[in-house]
């Protein structure tokens, strides 16, 4: 580290909030300060929560301070973003008219396409405070730029800081990051600067050989892991039977980037006998927005980062507490470019405020990630199909380690065909993958009607292809199909 590397170092981190912070209750600590912070500060907020002092913060509270900061994120987008300027004035709203919850429903919705067709547009500072740009990685259609200033680049890095002390990182520590290298896409690196400025012990290990992830982790004391979902689960399935997982001293694994299905949660915790947590970050809100803890009880959100609501993706209206819908992110604090109502395509729930574990008890929760909107398409005479579906039942099949559905259609038939990644006997697999794609309803029904032609099964062996990352599960070469429609 150069000298003025050092000087760099010591003054971001005289600015981030998390520094002192520890403990399993450090996001809600982090939270907490933010809130207090701004409590101070702000007479508008003291109005409206109502109380002379925050000695004791309740559920209630934190609400409110998410709708007063949702209000102050909306007003600065208005004012110094060209795209939420023209959306707002042409909608007819100010953030004047936001005064309850209920009246959020009200700002209209960003699309991510809109995002990916004109970055600029959205941009609220000018190009020389920009630090950081981000180009996502878009598993459809265009790539979207995000720009973080120095302040979001210090917020993030407390937002990640404080999400993994919240599973219980500390300074003694060591965080193996498990991203495979990927040009344009690189949450490792971000993951991996972040921990070092914030004092943590982290290690970059992008390399998809299983001999030297393995390596890595004895030589450098690896006590976390984090990374891609099938990344991790990959290495895992591979090393499992050559390595005796279990002794090298694994104490958290934290599933990034993708869902993570309880048949693939399952497997991993056997195998390394320690917990193994979803995360939820979007490139676009700067990586750390929601973290699982050990309770398994929903993911606590950074809540003075980041507000989530879950929607109708059709009607766009608002779902209770617990019921399925579209994630829709507004960032709270970001400058460079920021976000109202952002949509995710993204399938959860939002959970209310306490968690089971006791460390986060006044910020609402969301449920893990369930699927996305663009992974779903139907077969048949309508059965939605989407990848969780396959999922469960496919890598719950000894010896899959990953799967490849492609849809054709012959005549009125639609045709399924499964390329499974296998170790095992062949004739074995075969029986046991079939029953478990006629275990799934959608898939009998269509038989038993006629629409589909009994789904082909072809393995491949274990190991012998290359890790894609995020590639799709399911891939449609049928025309004119409506994917779209729900
Ligand atoms: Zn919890």
């Amino acid at each position: 580290m150069g000298i003025l590397t050092k000087v760099k170092v010591a003054v971001a981190r005289r600015k981030l909030n998390s520094m002192d912070i520890i403990g399993t209750d450090s996001l809600e600590k982090l939270i907490h300060s933010r809130f207090l912070a701004d409590f101070k500060k702000s007479q508008e907020l003291r109005d409206m929560v109502g109380k002379d002092s925050l000695d004791e913060i309740t559920a209630e509270d934190v609400n409110t301070y998410q709708l007063y900061k949702f209000r102050e994120s909306m007003r600065y987008a208005m004012e110094n973003s060209h795209y939420y300027k023209k959306k707002y004035e042409a909608a007819g709203i100010t953030p004047d008219d936001i005064k309850t919850m209920a009246d959020i429903s009200k700002v209209p919705f960003t699309d991510p396409d809109d995002l990916a067709e004109n970055s600029m547009a959205f941009c609220a500072v000018s190009q020389g405070k920009v630090m950081r740009a981000f180009t996502t990685s878009g598993t459809t259609g265009n790539r979207k730029r995000v720009f973080f200033t120095q302040n979001d680049v210090l917020n993030i890095v407390d937002s990640i800081a404080a999400a993994v002390k919240s599973v219980g990182m500390t300074k003694d520590d060591a965080l193996q990051v498990m991203f495979p290298a990927v040009s344009a896409w690189d949450p490792g690196l971000m993951m991996d600067s972040a921990c070092k400025l914030a004092g943590l012990n982290s290690l970059v290990s992008s390399t998809a050989d299983v001999d030297e992830q393995i390596k890595n982790m004895k030589d450098n004391k690896t006590t976390y892991l984090i990374g891609l979902t099938s990344f991790i689960y990959r290495i895992t399935m591979l090393a499992k039977d050559k390595y005796d997982l279990r002794s090298i001293g694994v104490k958290t694994i934290i599933c990034s980037a993708e869902p993570l299905p309880e048949i693939m949660r399952k497997q991993m915790i056997e195998a390394w006998g320690c917990p193994v947590l979803a995360q939820y970050g979007m490139t676009e809100m700067g990586l750390a927005t929601a973290i699982e803890c050990a309770a398994y009880d929903g993911m606590h959100t950074s809540g003075a980062y980041f507000f989530v609501e879950a929607v109708d993706p059709v009607t766009g209206e608002s779902k209770g507490y617990g019921e399925s819908g579209e994630l829709i992110w507004t960032s709270l604090v970001m400058e460079g470019t920021p976000l109202i109502r952002y949509r995710s395509r993204d399938i959860s729930q939002i959970l209310p405020a306490p968690c089971n574990c006791g460390c986060f008890s006044t910020v609402r929760r969301v449920a893990k990630i369930q699927g996305r909107l663009d992974a779903q398409t139907k077969i048949g005479y309508g059965q939605k199909i989407f990848p969780a579906l396959f999922d469960e039942v496919l890598l719950a099949v000894p010896g899959v380690l990953s799967y490849k559905l492609t849809l054709t259609h012959e005549g009125y038939k639609d045709k399924l065909n499964f390329v499974l990644e296998y170790k095992g006997d062949e004739e074995e697999g075969h029986r046991q993958v079939e029953a478990a794609l006629m275990s799934l309803d959608e898939i009998k029904d269509a038989l038993d009607n006629d629409l589909i032609e009994i789904p082909e099964v072809s393995f491949i062996e274990a190991g012998s292809i290359e890790f894609v990352p995020k590639s799709k599960a399911i891939v449609d070469l049928r025309e004119n199909y409506d994917v779209s429609s729900t």
